[in-house]
């Protein structure tokens, strides 16, 4: 490896433009070395999801007086238009067809508005070596890094990252994903299985707290990235010591809300709580009638990884993640 000091760069990269005229563009930076691999990592694909952009601010102290031996590529805002609508998903009048940003991987530029605006972001990713998705969950979750179950390179960077919990996704990847069947339709269109097709590993790192800045979940994605970037000998050094990981599976169905209303999550459950198959999780309540109109269940026996405490859910809607021990 050959580490010299960091050239850096920051430039505009333009993705498309509003009905306005004006540009719609990211912000990227780009730290390089000596000989190395490249290293791609991007934050705030959802709006709302803020201690990716604020790790790559620290990050950025840390590189730009580093040697290092490769490039890492970073776009704190990638998508700039849900972050200004303090929005998780971007608003429909840009785009009807696609409003998460994560779901359109890797664009197309024939497509829809979002689809054009991806499509002129991806080569960024496909030269890259390797990419790491900052993305921050609801505040009752643990914090974890998921990977593709099937894809040794992305569990090794993974397990670099750092974080408690490791999920590994079911997902296909590679030869695996030729075929009808093989890639669900809830996956299809991420960024992770994305890159992972285009030959890059990737990784999805979900730290804590959407809507705020928690510094506890920053230092979790400086660290993560730090380490990750040790492991592929882009930084010189030992990485951070990880505390002991767990490995979970992502292969449970999803607990929907069968019925609208206002969900109370079970008052005594948490995350990291066990469960096991057919327990109640929860309760849908009419909030006008006050009539109990669902009570919700376990999937599956399993981890609770992620849940909402309670509040408005629709029918379909995702509201308890369990994930087993594998
Ligand atoms: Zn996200």
């Amino acid at each position: 490896m050959d580490y010299d000091p960091v050239r850096h760069a920051v430039s505009d990269r333009q993705l498309g433009h509003f009905p306005s005229g004006r540009d719609v563009s990211v912000t990227v930076h780009r730290y390089a070395g000596g000989d190395g691999p490249t290293v791609f990592v991007q934050a705030a694909q959802h709006g709302i999801e803020l201690n990716g952009p604020a790790a790559l601010r620290r990050l950025h102290d840390r590189l730009v007086d580093a040697e290092i031996a490769g490039t890492v590529v970073a776009v704190p805002v990638t998508n700039p238009i849900a972050f200004d609508h303090r929005s998780y998903l971007t608003p429909e009048a840009y785009d009807a067809f696609h409003s998460n940003f994560n779901r359109i991987w890797p664009g197309d530029s024939n497509g829809s508005f979002q689809e054009r605006l991806v499509a002129n972001l991806w080569p960024l990713v496909e030269e890259s070596d390797a990419a790491v998705d900052l993305h921050t969950g609801m505040p009752e979750m643990l914090e974890h890094v998921r990977f593709s179950r099937a894809d040794d390179d992305a569990r090794a960077l993974a397990e670099a990252f750092g974080t408690e919990v490791l999920l590994a996704d079911d997902d296909a990847v590679g030869d695996d994903a030729v075929g009808d069947d093989a890639v669900d339709d809830e996956f299809s269109g991420k960024f992770r299985l994305a890159a992972a097709q285009a030959g890059v590993p990737a990784i999805t790192a979900e730290l804590s707290n959407s809507r705020t800045v928690t510094r506890s979940a920053v230092q979790s994605g400086v660290d993560g990235v730090l380490n990750v970037l040790r492991r592929l000998d882009v930084l010189d050094g030992p990485r951070a010591s990880t505390p002991d990981q767990q490995l979970l599976r992502d292969d449970t169905p999803r607990v929907v809300a069968e019925e609208s209303g206002l969900f109370e999550l079970r008052s005594d459950l948490g995350v990291g709580d066990e469960v096991s198959a057919g327990e109640e999780l929860g309760a849908v309540f009419d909030p006008a009638s006050f009539e109990r109109l669902e009570t919700v269940t376990a999937s599956a026996a399993g981890v609770l990884y992620s849940a909402s405490r309670g509040g408005v859910v629709v029918t379909g809607e995702r509201i308890v993640s369990i994930a087993t021990v594998p």
